[in-house]
């Protein structure tokens, strides 16, 4: 602790109660951990959040470490939701569109799937359909991310404790499926919640939840919290399970505003995405042992904050929220970290760490 800090240690505690490093509890036992991935979620969109705020204090303000993530997949120096969402999943790089597998098409187990085996809950959250790349990271094997028929196979057999999202005519569509997987999920045994609401009413394991034909609708086209909501209520039945839980939660819509071009529409999906990791970061405060890390699975959009003028004399003349691409970037994302064994992710680090430091954290111990 050098002077300086001691001088204001000595005139305000609540500053150094704010700039305590101790905040994050560095030998705590990792009992959960709560990864939350932006989709396409770049330094610069955490940013314009932030900047949209007039800085005042966002949930990335509260990171108690902070990484940085590299994105590459095994093919292509700009990955897609597949390859990025095996990395963090599985712990391999990957080929673009494929998932659950190496390259050479071996299947390898999720972090999930370990979890599982020890005994621990699992859940999955995501405004996307449930088929979607990401989720399908946690429980699909397939060479190409559009077999969505092979996917909610695999699904249905890794009974996760929940599964919520959008998706519902993936499982139904006769042009997709051999039969109704709604039906065989429940004649398996699963709880299925076609609303939110039904969803939030029920806690009986192995739950899925389906509550829209496609995706979930974006934030700017509802008034609810849907993504903190489900994730709270997904967090209370994991947290029954007294040997702990891994949880994957994804702000899914964050890539697809960014596809989009929408800035409105990225600033309701960050205003989302605040919400769900401050209330997360509280759970933390108040469930001891538990570890979030928030990051991304590649930067979309090459999203830039230009300023509003080229003259740097001058005062402000406002900031503008700019796309170089309609598709994905090759930019790093950000990763930042909270609660149990945080400072294991203040660094430089592959993809694949994120998967590999959350099994050391969680399953080897
Ligand atoms: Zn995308």
């Amino acid at each position: 602790m050098n002077k300086f800090f001691l001088f204001l240690l000595a005139v305000s505690i609540p500053f150094a109660q704010v700039y305590s490093a101790d905040k994050s509890p560095k030998n705590e036992k990792v009992k959960n951990v709560i990864l939350i991935i932006g989709d396409g979620m770049g330094l610069a969109a955490a940013s314009s959040w932030m900047i949209d705020n007039y800085y005042a204090p966002t949930c990335f303000d509260r990171a108690q470490f902070v990484g940085i993530s590299k994105t590459y997949s095994a093919n292509n120096r700009v990955t897609d939701s597949a390859a990025s969402g095996t990395a963090m999943a599985c712990g391999v790089k990957t080929n673009n569109s494929m998932l659950g597998m190496g390259p050479d098409t071996t299947s390898v187990p999720s972090i999930a799937w370990y979890a599982k085996q020890k005994g621990l809950s699992t859940g999955i959250v995501v405004t996307s359909h449930v088929c979607d790349a990401t989720p399908s990271a946690f429980y699909g094997h397939v060479p190409k991310r559009s077999m969505s028929t092979k996917i909610i196979q695999d699904m249905l057999e890794a009974r996760l404790d929940v599964v919520v999202g959008g998706g519902r005519s993936y499982f139904t569509d006769p042009e997709k499926v051999p039969e109704n997987m709604i039906e065989k999920a429940i004649r398996e045994g699963f709880t299925y919640a076609d609303t939110p609401e039904e969803f939030y009413a029920t806690s009986k394991t192995p739950i899925i939840g389906l509550f829209a034909d496609g995706s979930y609708p974006m934030a700017i086209e509802r008034d609810t919290d849907f993504l903190t909501d489900a994730a709270m209520h997904t967090l209370d039945i994991l947290d029954e399970n007294k040997k702990g839980f891994f949880a994957m939660i994804e702000g899914s819509h964050i890539d697809h505003a960014e596809h989009a071009n929408n800035a409105e529409q990225l600033t309701f999906e960050m205003e989302e995405f605040d919400k769900l990791v401050n209330a997360v970061f509280d759970y933390a405060d108040t469930h001891k042992g538990t570890l979030v890390v928030v990051t991304a699975d590649h930067e979309t959009g090459g999203v830039t904050l230009l300023s509003g003028s080229k003259d740097f004399t001058k005062g402000d003349t406002g900031i503008e929220v700019k796309f170089g691409t309609t598709g994905h970037s090759g930019s790093p994302v950000p990763i930042y970290a909270y609660g149990a064994s945080a400072w294991k992710f203040g660094q430089v680090m592959e993809n694949t760490e994120i998967f590999s430091k959350i099994k050391a954290l969680l399953i080897d111990k």
